[in-house]
Formats: structure tokens, sequence, C-alpha cells
């Protein structure tokens, strides 16, 4: 923070209720030595507003930086959508974005292994568009009751309060699905050099919906135009143990600087019905589509060209959901979606009350007209006088059917369908790992090496075991790593 913009004109202090204060540095005592006498009402606000300071952090994703910026069409994709935000060549949205570890604790180091969150809110035409995903195409696990147990082998132990890397070994042995993730984590990609060179996905697949009603899945694809750079692990390690923010610094001092942040945004589109031939299911969360089968289509660029000018109130406290999609952009029977499409709302409504949506930074640039009130911190005038149920004979907003979206066809005995581990779950980790180069390959082996040799030999044998049906070399390589 340049300390110049903080030298404004003076202003009188005042309290919360707005009476001027006299002196904001003594405590109301009787006489020089204390007491301190119980009415001086101005101390015990300050002391009582220190102590609710933090709000709880995020479980996941709790250190993190952003920024504003704008998000420019540069491609015509109306024939596959009719969100507005992409309605024409040279459109402008504006944005918010933030970027994120996953497991560490809010004051945790920025350089460390770990996949990096990135959300991207866009505040449309039709109120905000979320795009809430990863530096990585994929993720660890495709059913969302396996995520819980995913993050609590990622948090602390429970006797030691340490993180654990028999934990996170464990749980990846007996969940071979995570593989094609654990490939990226422990590949280079796995410490970008900050925030602004690496990619985004939204991992998820997603839908499109024409003006025609006609559905396509679709996959958005965010990569950096400041080309991908990453930390090996001897220099991450030095840098949180020097500078634990330096991604989070590096983002602001780029975009003080005006070296604006972009990335080149692209899609992957599938017509809805070729779903149900093509050879890998594109609802499985820890799948790609191949490039060759679904080429990536240019759409548009966001740049970061704007500053938080308070970190709290513009980052901490925006809240991305998937669950925010606008006409055009829906969602796709994507088990682990679906279940987001709950979670994360759950998690703001807990984390920062009901009334979360009002907040400034989450507020839509459009009008909202909605039957929701009261609750926790409604602090936008709650609708005044406006009638509060529907249907009503008061002129209250009302239903409109043009932005039903076309049915979808669904069928299947509900049933808890088990995840078999099939040999197609190996291939797409194998084919990442054939796509490096050598010298890659051995920096995945080692980075691989260094930790699952802390975990117990019955875990690294299940792990060999896996690394090797993705490819022969790479399990061959761990085990020689291991001394096994
Ligand atoms: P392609 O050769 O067309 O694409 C390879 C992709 O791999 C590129 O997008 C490249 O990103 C990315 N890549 C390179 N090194 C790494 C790394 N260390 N960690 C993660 N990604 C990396 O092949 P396919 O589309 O057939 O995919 C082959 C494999 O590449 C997949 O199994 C998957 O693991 C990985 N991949 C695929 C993506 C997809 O959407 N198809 C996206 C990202 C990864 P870049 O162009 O930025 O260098």
């Amino acid at each position: 923070m340049k300390s110049e913009n903080k030298r404004k004109k003076e202003k009188t202090l005042t309290t919360h209720a707005g009476r001027p204060i006299a002196d904001n540095q003594n405590s109301l005592t009787a006489g020089p030595r204390g007491p301190l006498l119980a009415q001086d009402f101005q101390l015990f606000e300050k002391l009582a507003h220190f102590n609710r300071e933090r709000i709880p952090e995020r479980i996941v994703h709790a250190k993190g930086a952003g920024g504003f910026g704008t998000f420019t069409v540069t491609n015509d994709i109306t024939k596959y959508t009719k969100a507005k935000v992409f309605s024409e060549i040279g459109k402008k949205t504006s944005i918010v974005a933030r970027f994120s570890t996953v497991a560490g604790e809010k004051g945790s180091a920025d350089t460390v292994r770990d996949v990096r969150g990135f959300a991207v809110k866009f505040y449309t035409e039709d109120g905000n568009w979320d795009m809430v995903g990863n530096n990585t195409p994929v993720f660890f696990v495709r059913d969302p009751f396996k995520f819980m147990d995913f993050i609590h082998s990622q948090k602390r132990e429970p006797d030691t309060n340490l993180r654990s890397d028999t934990m996170q070994w464990d749980f990846w042995s007996l969940s071979p699905e995570t593989l094609h993730q654990v490939t990226i984590l422990f590949s280079d990609r796995g410490i970008p050099y900050g925030f602004t060179h690496m990619n985004g996905y939204s991992s998820h697949t997603y839908s499109f919906i024409n003006d025609k009603d006609e559905r396509f899945w679709v996959k958005f694809h965010f990569k950096t135009m400041q080309g991908i750079k990453n930390f090996k692990q001897a220099e991450a390690d030095e840098i949180a143990g020097t500078n634990p923010d330096w991604a989070t610094q590096d983002l602001f001092n780029r975009i003080e600087e005006a070296e604006f942040p972009k990335w080149k945004v692209h899609v992957q589109i599938m017509p809805e019905m070729e779903a149900e031939e093509y050879e890998w299911n594109p609802f499985d969360l820890t799948k790609v589509w191949p490039h060759k089968d679904y080429p990536l289509i240019e759409v548009g660029i966001m740049e970061l060209n704007k500053n938080p000018s308070n970190y709290f109130a513009d980052i901490e406290q925006a809240a991305f959901a998937p669950a925010n999609v606008v006409p055009g952009i829906s969602f796709s029977p994507d088990k682990m979606l679906q279940a987001r499409i709950f979670a994360y709302t759950d998690a703001h409504r807990y984390r920062l009350g009901v009334n979360y949506e009002i907040l400034p930074v989450n507020r839509p640039k459009v009008e909202v007209h909605s039957y929701n009130r009261d609750g926790f911190m409604r602090h936008d005038g709650n609708y005044g006088n406006t009638v509060n149920y529907e249907p009503n004979s008061f002129g209250g907003p009302k239903e409109n059917p043009e932005f039903k979206e076309p049915p979808l066809k669904i069928s299947g005995d509900a049933d808890r369908y088990g995840q078999p581990i099939v040999d197609a779950d190996f291939i797409q980790p194998g084919n990442l790992y054939r796509l490096m180069p050598s010298e890659e390959q051995k920096r995945l082996i080692e980075n691989i090496v260094r930790s699952l040799k802390k975990a117990p030999i019955e875990i690294q044998k299940r792990m060999i075991t896996l690394f090797s049906k993705a490819d022969i070399n790479y399990g061959q390589g761990v085990a020689k790593g291991l001394g096994l």
C-alpha cells in the first residue's frame, strides 16, 4: 500500500454511532493509575470490534489474492450460446478474480506445492456468472461423497495437528482416480511462479444454450499470456521462508505497475448428443477432453487492471459460486459440479451470512428483484415497503418464461453407483507423463519420491502399482527413487 494514498484530508474521528471522539490515546480512569471506568464505551467498542475482526476462513482456498479487470470478447461464439457476455466481438464485461492455494490456512506460504484456485466473477447484464475453477484441468475425485475425506487427508492430523504425507498418499493410493491430478500436482506445474504465469480451467463440464435452444457441453480454458513459468522445489522452499506472501505481492505489484496480467479465454465445445458416444465420460472430473477431439476455440481476453482498495472488503468477502450461471450458460450432470452448486453457496451463507450477495463486491451490476427478505446484516433497505409474497396483486416482480432452459434428457435407476477403476483411468495420467520432456519426468519423480518416502512401505508399493499402470517407466522411476 502506498503511504501517500493514505495521506488524505483530516477528518474527525467518531464512534460507530457518529459521535466525535475527543481522545483516542488514553482510557477513562479513576485517577491516573486506574482502574478503568465501565462507562468508557469508546474503549469497549474498540475492544469488542477488534475481537470480531476475523470471519471464519474458507475451509479450502483460505489464502488468496485477487483484483478487478475486464473480459473482452475477441471471437464470435454466438452459435453456441446466447449468454450476453459473449454477444459481440469487442464487448467488455467487468470482472473480479481471486487466486488461491487450497490446503493451507490464511497465513500459509504462497509457494507451496498445491493446486491453485482460479475464480472469476463476471458482472454480466443478466446477473453474475462465476467461473470457479483451478489451475488444473482435472480434479482428484469424481464423486462428491469423497471430497470431504480427501480434504481431511490434505489438512492436519487429529493428534499432532501436523500435515501428513502418510495421510495424503494413503488416500491417493486407495483412490486410484486421483492419479491424473496427482501427476499434475507433482509436475513442474505444482508450484506456479505466482498467480499470473498459470492457466485456469473450469475443470467441470458446463453447458451452453444458444438462441435456438440447442445445448452444447463446454469446458473453459484460461491460458496465461505471460507464459507458463514454475518454481523449482528448492527455490519455492526458500521463498516460503523469506516471503510467504510472494504471489500475493507479485500480483499486487504487477497491477500497481500497470503490467496488467492477461489470459486468453478458450472453450472446448461438444454437441449435446455426442456425450452419449464419446469414449471418455465427458462429465468425469478426473478426465480432460483431448485437444485433438475437441480443439480450443478462442473466445476473448481476461485482463486484471485494478487492485483491491481494501483487501477484506474486495477479496476476502468475494464469494464465488458455481451456482451463479446466467442465461445461455448452465450446468452439466458432472456429480462434483452438482455438489458444488450447493456447497459453495452454503459455505458463503455460513462464512459471510445469508445476505452475502448484497456485499459490494458480490452485488450484481443489474437490479435484483426477489421475495427473499430479512436475515443477518440486511443493510440495503430490504426492499422497503414493497410486496414480499407471490403471487400478489400489487405489481411485484414476476417470472419470465423466456428464460426457461430446454429440458435435459435424463435416464437411469436411482442408485449409489460404484466407481470401478478401469484401465482407461490410467491412460490420461500416462499421456501426461509421456508428453513431459525427460528432464521434467525426472523432476516429477523426484518430487513424488521426496514426499512418498515418508509414507509406510505398503502405501509406497500401492502407489508404484498405480504409477506403473499409467506408464511402466513412471512406476519404475518412482520405485528406483524409493529404493524398492
Ligand atoms: P495435447 O498435446 O493437445 O495437450 C497437452 C496439454 O498438456 C497442453 O494443454 C499443455 O498445456 C499441457 N501440459 C503440459 N505440461 C503439463 C504439465 N506438467 N501439467 C499439466 N499440463 C501440462 O494433448 P491432450 O489434449 O491429448 O492431453 C494430453 C494430456 O495433457 C492429458 O491427459 C492431460 O493430462 C494434459 N492436459 C490436457 C488438457 C486438455 O484439456 N486436453 C489441458 C491441460 C493438460 P500448455 O498448452 O499450456 O503448455
